[in-house]
């Protein structure tokens, strides 16, 4: 897969992109990750990206020109066709769902915004997927473009350690879940005791098939206490 994030902060991405899982799937060349600068793209001489908006107002507004010459010239770059997404809080919320449809795609490009946004017109010609990292506002479409990128590239043939882990986590579309999206189990690790508190019983007498059904238990039951609007009655009888 290759990714393309389109920013006026292109440093912001290296730090986070080197670490971790992220790291490791660069290096091993499952996924390509470029960060290009905008303000590269400006046809006037002091590089602005922004303009006043029209209708006054506070703060200002990214100018069409440059991000829409920025989007052709990456996507020249190479034949895949490119998913185009938006970073915006006025996206469709980030779901596990969402993830998963985008980790099939062979090329994302991401454009992150900066002050009040992208001036309408680039987003009706360019049509991108509006995606949206929860409902408030950050100052940069950058650290939700980062939190897609890591949402997606985990979820990549090779890029977790042990194949099957992104299937035990929390919304994860488990075959013997059906339709339902649960959170995740409790887990624990040594020592047994810690602060006079013991771990279950059941998750230390190595049976396998009581603890597979506890854990379910646990999913289920965290399910319906803290997500009930994830909680359906209908695949759950
Ligand atoms: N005036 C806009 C917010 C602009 S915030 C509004 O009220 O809708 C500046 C940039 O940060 C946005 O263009 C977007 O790229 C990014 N951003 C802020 N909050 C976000 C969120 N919840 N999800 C995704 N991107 C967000």
């Amino acid at each position: 897969m290759r990714i393309d994030i389109l920013t006026i902060f292109p440093n912001m991405f290296e730090p986070v992109l080197a670490e971790s899982i992220l790291g490791r799937a660069r290096n091993a060349e499952i996924v390509e990750i470029i960060a290009t600068n905008i303000r590269d793209y400006t046809d006037n001489k002091h590089n602005k990206v922004d303009d006043r908006p029209f209708g006054g107002g506070p703060g200002m507004v990214m100018s069409c020109q440059p991000i829409w010459d920025a989007v052709h010239d990456v996507e020249s770059n190479d034949p895949r066709p490119a998913k185009r997404i938006l970073m915006t809080p006025q996206g469709r919320p980030m779901t596990q769902s969402i993830v998963e449809d985008l980790a099939r795609e062979p090329r994302l490009l991401i454009l992150a915004g900066r002050y009040e946004g992208v001036d309408e017109r680039v987003v009706e010609q360019l049509n991108p997927l509006e995606l949206s990292m929860g409902d408030f506002v950050l100052s940069g479409g950058e650290l939700p473009a980062l939190a897609l990128i890591d949402a997606v590239v985990r979820l990549l043939p090779g890029a977790l350690g042990h194949e099957e882990s992104a299937l035990q986590d929390s919304f994860s579309k488990r075959v013997e879940d059906g339709d339902q999206r649960l959170l995740d189990c409790p887990h624990y690790t040594r020592p047994r005791v810690w602060n006079e508190l013991e771990v279950p019983e059941i998750l230390t007498n190595g049976d396998h098939a009581a603890i597979a059904k506890w854990r379910q238990e646990q999913r289920i039951q965290r399910t319906m206490e803290r997500r009930p609007d994830l909680w359906s009655e209908e695949s759950n009888g």
